[in-house]
């Protein structure tokens, strides 16, 4: 079997499949301070040869260098360094044909290739080389370059042969092999520990495939001296986790010496990527901390305390209080806030996010309150004014549809500062608002706002609001802590009392007639029901004919005038679903049939159902979201999540773990597991979790011992102005533009 260098193949292999190098982001609004003293450093990282650009680089020329900007991210010497093996393969051990079954996966044979024939017809049209050894025959197979493969083809010579086994008709093949004429010289040699590169096929067809990347980087680091990748860590961690030199794990985790080489330059890197991740996310928030200025909002005056005394209509749980408590002392301190709000659908951020609103009142300043969706800033808006119908607090409702004049309205009530709340979409972000006083923005469901609409909130302001984000989307602690490092962070981890657990089951396909007859029992106990069909995005039109079959197909079950239906989805008019939507809210109707629109923060306590059409479809934070439309009242709540009888192991999965619990909490991690941190919703697009070596799941002790020694290091130098810490320094600053410095959240 070839040797795999990955402690653990296959789904987590050493580098993350999909890794995107970390790209610059935004623009730097936030200098930071600790480089703005002591502007000289001994060590120089940027004049080094390994920025240059990759055009550059012996065999590679402005024609490659195109497509390996395109198709990979590497623009610069360092770059094609950054670029890592997935793993490496031993070439010295050679596997007998006979040897070969379907389940292995690369194999490298040594044999004489005995014949070659063009068959097939157009796409069919391939090369078939027939290649024997001592223990039997395969098949080498090129569908591309035939002719040319051909030619160079030598029949009755020996060749070395590389690559992912297949089988066709019961033979052995390998698919577009890596050939080389056979040296048995080198066989029973010394290890020779061969790097697999992450290619594609673009790059292939430029004849820039693994190997050939192989190539370009070997005769880099040949080329290299130590001190063009000179030294980042302090002496103390290298000393403390006997850790290679920069130079030498670069050399190794390319082209190892040996399995335990390859293993130390691994680590090495992997905290030393992590190391300077957590590093800046501390530099950003101690730096806020200590110089960013903030609206004070010392007193909690009239508004807050009537609020609080004559209209709040339950008890906050401890968790709500705790979080108040934080966030008032945060506004008190003189410092821009940036926090982080999680908590698990139903836990009530919502009143928290009121409460802070009204904390801001009190100080006289404006709180705007943004959502993703109409359907939800329309909610949120009937259910704030409703609260405070007896207050001397004015909101307004700010989306798309808008009408020109109450928008023309609107924007001047804002401006002269007689509105006090502004609730909406991110119409709100658009340069016409202005405010009179913006002293808190609160951002509801975070993951669906970019970085970039975050940032413009900031301007809205001579000095930048209180920004309070906050999610449902549950990102499991320890990646929360990854990604939002530079961001405060407080959590509701407790439900409001009285809530039931929503009990879920998964119901195949034929069971619906039963399905409907259950929806029909609770409705006949006054309750009401969602039924939620998937968005397929493969076309629009498909998935509205897909809903309007489903919409048919409750309705023959809930014949008008005993039931009726609400509709909505993404295609009709902000108006028709809004009226929609209230007739379901008002209880008009029974049912609720729509796309995910519904998915985030909807809130109709009288619902018990949840109905989800094709849930193999959906991802577990989605189908966590939609659930938690239900079971926010004192009734019982269900969830059934209907299928087709064919389904994936990791949909399997997937349902298995809803059935089993309703914590946010865990079916992130469930969630993470299962889809790596890459694909983990709101994380991807803020580039911080795209980690090039390091995997959070895999390298978890070295993510812990990372973050530690950052916080130390901050705690003891902050301005990094320890000559041990100087190398550090100029590293950093030579990094600066790469990452985000100006990330709100
Ligand atoms: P989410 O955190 O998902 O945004 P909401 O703010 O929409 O949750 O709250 C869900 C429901 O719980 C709402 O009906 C809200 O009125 C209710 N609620 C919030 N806090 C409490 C509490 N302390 N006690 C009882 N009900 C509460
Ligand atoms: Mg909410």
């Amino acid at each position: 079997m070839p040797f795999s260098a990955c402690s653990a193949p296959g789904k987590n292999s050493c580098i993350h499949p999909n890794h995107i190098p970390v790209q610059q982001i935004t623009k730097n609004s936030f200098q930071p301070l600790i480089f703005a003293s002591n502007q000289s450093f001994r060590i120089s990282f940027d004049a080094t040869i390994l920025s240059s650009s990759i055009e550059y680089l012996k065999g590679v020329g402005p024609l490659r260098a195109d497509i390996l900007k395109k198709e990979l991210n590497i623009f610069t010497f360092m770059d094609l360094l950054d670029h890592f093996p997935l793993r490496h393969i031993d070439k010295t051990i050679v596997n007998p044909i006979s040897s070969v079954h379907p389940a292995s996966e690369y194999v490298q044979v040594a044999g004489t290739i005995i014949s070659t024939a063009v068959m097939g017809e157009n796409r069919a049209k391939r090369l078939v080389a027939k290649i024997r050894d001592a223990s039997g025959e395969m098949d080498l197979v090129w569908f591309q370059g035939i002719h040319w493969i051909q030619k160079g083809l030598q029949v009755g010579q020996a060749y070395l042969v590389f690559g992912r086994a297949g089988f066709f008709n019961g033979v052995p093949q390998i698919t577009h092999p890596e050939m080389e004429p056979w040296e048995p010289s080198r066989a029973g040699g010394k290890a020779f520990l061969e790097p697999v590169y992450p290619s594609t096929e673009k790059l292939k067809a430029k004849n820039l495939g693994g190997r050939q990347i192989g190539k370009l980087t070997y005769s880099l680091l040949a080329s290299l001296k130590e001190g063009d990748l000179p030294e980042n860590l302090p002496d103390a961690f290298l000393k403390e986790f006997n850790f290679p030199s920069r130079f030498d794990a670069y050399s190794q985790i390319h082209f190892p010496s040996s399995e335990m080489a390859y293993k130390q330059a691994r680590e090495r890197l992997v905290f030393e990527e992590l190391f300077i991740a957590q590093l800046r996310l501390a530099l950003i928030r101690l730096q806020r901390h200590r110089y960013s200025k903030g609206v004070v909002f010392v007193q909690v005056g009239q508004l807050f305390n009537s609020f609080y005394h004559n209209h709040l209509p339950f008890e906050l749980t401890g968790a709500q209080k705790r979080v108040l408590k934080e966030i008032r002392q945060d506004m008190a301190r003189g410092k821009q806030m940036n926090r982080l709000l999680q908590g698990d659908v139903g836990s009530g951020k919502t009143m928290v996010a009121l409460l802070s609103m009204l904390l801001a009142a009190d100080n006289g300043f404006q709180s705007s309150l943004m959502a993703p969706t109409e359907i939800l800033a329309t909610q949120h808006y009937h259910g704030i004014s409703e609260l405070l119908k007896d207050m001397p607090v004015q909101v307004a409702l700010l989306t798309g549809s808008t009408k020109a004049a109450e928008r023309r309205r609107i924007l001047k009530g804002l401006e002269e500062g007689e509105i006090h709340f502004i609730i909406g979409t991110h119409a709100i972000l658009e340069d016409k608002v202005k405010f009179h006083s913006l002293g808190l923005a609160i951002i509801d469901e975070q993951h669906r706002f970019g970085v970039a609409q975050r940032a413009k909130l900031w301007k809205k302001a001579a000095i930048p609001p209180h920004i309070l984000v906050m999610t449902a989307t549950p990102i499991p602690r320890t990646l929360a802590m990854t990604a939002y490092g530079d961001l405060d962070y407080s959590v509701i981890d407790e439900l409001p009392p009285g809530r039931q657990p929503i009990t879920t089951v998964h119901r195949y396909e034929h069971a619906r007639a039963s399905v409907m007859d259950f929806i029909r029992a609770e409705i006949d106990k006054g309750r009401q029901a969602y039924i939620i069909f998937p968005l397929i995005e493969e076309s629009e039109k498909l998935d509205l004919e897909n809903l309007m079959r489903g919409y048919e197909n409750v309705k023959a079950f809930f014949p008008e005038p005993k039931f009726w239906i609400s509709m909505v989805h993404g295609r009709q008019a902000p108006d028709v679903k809004e009226t929609n939507m209230q007739r379901f809210v008002q209880k008009d109707t029974h049912i609720m049939v729509s796309t995910t629109v519904i998915e985030v923060g909807v809130n109709v306590p009288n619902a018990t159902v949840m109905v989800i059409e094709s849930a193999e479809k959906f991802g577990l934070s989605q189908l966590h979201q939609l659930r938690g439309r239900v079971g926010r009242g004192a009734d019982k709540s269900f969830c059934i999540l209907l299928t087709g009888p064919k389904i994936t192991n990791d949909a399997r999965e997937r349902l298995k773990t809803m059935c089993s619990t309703n914590d946010g909490f865990q079916i992130a991690e469930k969630d993470l597991e299962l889809r790596g941190p890459g694909d983990i919703e709101g994380t991807r697009q803020s580039g911080l979790l795209n980690f090039k070596l390091a995997d959070i799941l895999m390298d978890k002790s070295w993510l812990d011992a990372a973050k530690q020694r950052a916080q130390m290091l901050i705690e003891t130098d902050p301005t990094l102005d320890l000559p041990l810490h100087q190398r550090l320094k100029g590293y950093l600053q030579m990094q600066k533009g790469k990452l985000a410095w100006s990330k709100i959240s």
